[in-house]
C-alpha cells in the first residue's frame, strides 16, 4: 500500500492500539480538559463544561419534576460527624482531605509561608467526600413531624477523594456532582424513592447520552460504606470495560440514627426516619467519550452538543466574502428559530482566519454533530454542502438550503437514535451467557502478554454466582473481574433476556444459583 493510500485517523493511537492512551488524546484534541497544577484535579475547559452544563440541567429538570428541589450545604464537615457512621467512616477515611489551620504566617527568614502553629483548629474538619452526614444533621432539625415528609433535597457541588491514580472525568481527586437525599417515614417509601431515580438515571443515559444501561442492585461487597442497598446503572466502554454511570442507595435508618433524624408519627409515636441518597458525576463525560467516540475523536450526542451545527465560510477571494457572510448569518437565524427537544438549536459559525480543511478537523475531533460548508458557488445555488458526525469525515453532501432547515431537526434526530442504536449492538455483540470456568476465565485474559498495552477483549459476562463473598473475591483478584450488578433491568429484547433468571450453578465453586449476575472488568 502507498504511503497516501493508509488509513488516516485524527486520533493517534486509534482505539485498538492503545485505548488509554486514545482516550488522553480525545480529551485533549476535543479541547475538554486538562491536568492542573494541583495533582489529581483538572481545568475543565469550555466545550467539556458546557457538555456538563447541558448534563446538569437535563438531570436537574427531571429530578424537579419528580419533587426534588435544591440546596446547598458546607464544604467543611466536622471530623466528628463523619465519625458518627461507623461503616461510613470506614469507607472513606482513607481518601479524606483534612483541614487543620486557619491561617498562614510567614515561615521565617527564608520566606514562605506556613501554617501558624497558633492557629490549630479545635476540630479538623474534613473537605467533603459525600454529604450524607452534614445533610443528616440539618434534616435532624428539619423534620419532626411525619407532616414535615418526605423531604427531597439534590445538592450540585463538588466533593474531594484523595486519588493516587487519576484519569481526566473518570477519577480526579476533585469532582462535580449532584448528590440527592431524602427522608421518608416508611421504608417502603423510601426504597420506592432508591428505585425510581435509578429510573431516573436510567431513562437520562439513554436519552439524552444515548448509552444504554444496565441497571440493578450491587452484591454487599460493592455496596456504599453504610448503605443497606445499593443500585446503579453500569454501561459498557468501547474497551468493552463497565462504567458505574450513577447510584442509588437505600440507607434504612442508619443515617437517620446516627444524625438523629427523628419524626412524630401519625399515632404519636417517635420513630427514625428512612433515608435515601443518590449520586452522578462528571464521570458521566467520560462515559460519554468511551461510549461515542471513535478514532476522529469525540462524538457528541445532539441532545448534549454545546452545538448542533456548525457552519464555516469557504471563499477564494475577498469580493464574494460578504455574499457568503450575509448567506451563513441568515441561515443560522433560521435553525435557531428551531428546537431539538426543549432547547433550541445551537449554532456556532466558524469565521476564523484558518484553513477549511483544518476547521474541518476541528469541528470533527471536538465532535459536533452537524458541519456545514457555505462557499460562493453554494449561495449561487441556494445550497449547503451537509456532513455528519456519524459518518466518514469525508462524506459530504450538497442539500438546497431548503431542504436542510427543513429537515435539520430530523437529522439530529435520527444521529441521536443512531448513536443509540449501535452502543447498544456493541454491548450485546459483547456479552454472553457463561457457564464454564475455563471459558469464564479466557473471556476475562487478553491473548498479547503486553500488561502495558492490553488488547480490547472481554466484555460483560452473564454468569451464575452462588451469593457468596468468597467467590467474588475469588475472581476479583485472579482476573480483576467483579459483580457489576445483579440485573433487573436493561437487557429487553436482547436474545438472552430469558435466561437471566434461569438456574444454574456458580461460575467459581459449582454450588447452586437461582440467577445470572453480569460480571466485568470495570473503571
Ligand atoms: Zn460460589
Amino acid at each position: 500500500m502507498a504511503k497516501n493510500d493508509a488509513p488516516k485517523t485524527a486520533i493517534s493511537p486509534t482505539r485498538q492500539e492503545d485505548y488509554a492512551e486514545w482516550y488522553q488524546q480525545v480529551v485533549r484534541a476535543a479541547d475538554l480538559a486538562e491536568n492542573s497544577p494541583v495533582r489529581g484535579c483538572m481545568v475543565i475547559k469550555p466545550w467539556g463544561y458546557a457538555i456538563w452544563e447541558n448534563i446538569q440541567r437535563e438531570l436537574d429538570a427531571m429530578f424537579k419534576a419528580t419533587g426534588h428541589r435544591n440546596a446547598y450545604f458546607p464544604l467543611l464537615i466536622p471530623k466528628s460527624f463523619l465519625e458518627k457512621e461507623a461503616e461510613h467512616v470506614e469507607g472513606f477515611a482513607k481518601e479524606c482531605a483534612v483541614v487543620t489551620h486557619h491561617r498562614l504566617v510567614a515561615a521565617g527568614p527564608g520566606g514562605g509561608l506556613i501554617p501558624d502553629p497558633k492557629a490549630v483548629l479545635e476540630e479538623p474538619l474534613i473537605i467533603r467526600p459525600t454529604s450524607e452526614t452534614i445533610i443528616g444533621a440539618a434534616f435532624a432539625s428539619w423534620v419532626q413531624s411525619y407532616r414535615d415528609l418526605p423531604l427531597l433535597i439534590n445538592q450540585w457541588s463538588n466533593v474531594v477523594r484523595w486519588e493516587l491514580r487519576t484519569r481526566l472525568f473518570l477519577r480526579t481527586t476533585e469532582f462535580l456532582w449532584q448528590e440527592g437525599h431524602t427522608a421518608h417515614a416508611t421504608a417502603d417509601e423510601a426504597r420506592a424513592e432508591t428505585r425510581q431515580m435509578l429510573e431516573v438515571y436510567a431513562t437520562f443515559a439513554e436519552r439524552f447520552m444515548a448509552m444504554p444501561v444496565l441497571r440493578g442492585p450491587k452484591t454487599a461487597s460493592e455496596r456504599f460504606p453504610g448503605a443497606v442497598d445499593t443500585f446503579a446503572i453500569e454501561a459498557m466502554m468501547q474497551d468493552r470495560k463497565a462504567l458505574q454511570a450513577g447510584t442509588s442507595h437505600f440507607l434504612g435508618q442508619n443515617f437517620a440514627r446516627a444524625s438523629g433524624i427523628k419524626f412524630q408519627t401519625r399515632e404519636e409515636t417517635e420513630e427514625f426516619a428512612w433515608t435515601t441518597s443518590w449520586g452522578t458525576s462528571t464521570r458521566l463525560v467520560g462515559g460519554l467519550i468511551m461510549t461515542h467516540g471513535d478514532d476522529d475523536g469525540l462524538i457528541v450526542p445532539p441532545r448534549l452538543a454545546p452545538a448542533h451545527v456548525v457552519i464555516w465560510p469557504v471563499f477564494r477571494g475577498d469580493e464574494t466574502r460578504g455574499q457568503v457572510l450575509a448567506y451563513i448569518d441568515a441561515l443560522g437565524s433560521e435553525l435557531r428559530a428551531q428546537r431539538l427537544g426543549d432547547r433550541p438549536l445551537e449554532v456556532e459559525i466558524d469565521k476564523r482566519d484558518l484553513r477549511g480543511g483544518d476547521k474541518q478537523w476541528d469541528w470533527v475531533k471536538k465532535g459536533v454533530p452537524i458541519r456545514l460548508e457555505v462557499g460562493p458557488r453554494d449561495v449561487d445555488a441556494g445550497a449547503v454542502m451537509v456532513a455528519r458526525r456519524d459518518r466518514s469525515p469525508r462524506d459530504k453532501a450538497s442539500m438546497t438550503r431548503a431542504e436542510f432547515v427543513g429537515r435539520a431537526v430530523e437529522i439530529l434526530e435520527e444521529i441521536q437514535r443512531g448513536l443509540l442504536a449501535r452502543a447498544l449492538a456493541y454491548r450485546n455483540e459483547h456479552t454472553r451467557p457463561i457457564d464454564a470456568r475455563d471459558e469464564f476465565e479466557a473471556f476475562f485474559t487478553p491473548k498479547s502478554k503486553n500488561e502495558e498495552k492490553p488488547e480490547i477483549h472481554g466484555g460483560f459476562a452473564l454468569s451464575h454466582w452462588c451469593g457468596e463473598a468468597l467467590c467474588e473475591a475469588t475472581v476479583k483478584d485472579a482476573l480483576k473481574v467483579t459483580i457489576r450488578c445483579i440485573p433487573e433491568g436493561g437487557f429487553e429484547g436482547a436474545p438472552w433476556e430469558g435466561r437471566i433468571a434461569e438456574p444454574g450453578a456458580c461460575v467459581v465453586c459449582r454450588k447452586p444459583s437461582q440467577r445470572r449476575v453480569v460480571f466485568a472488568k470495570a473503571y
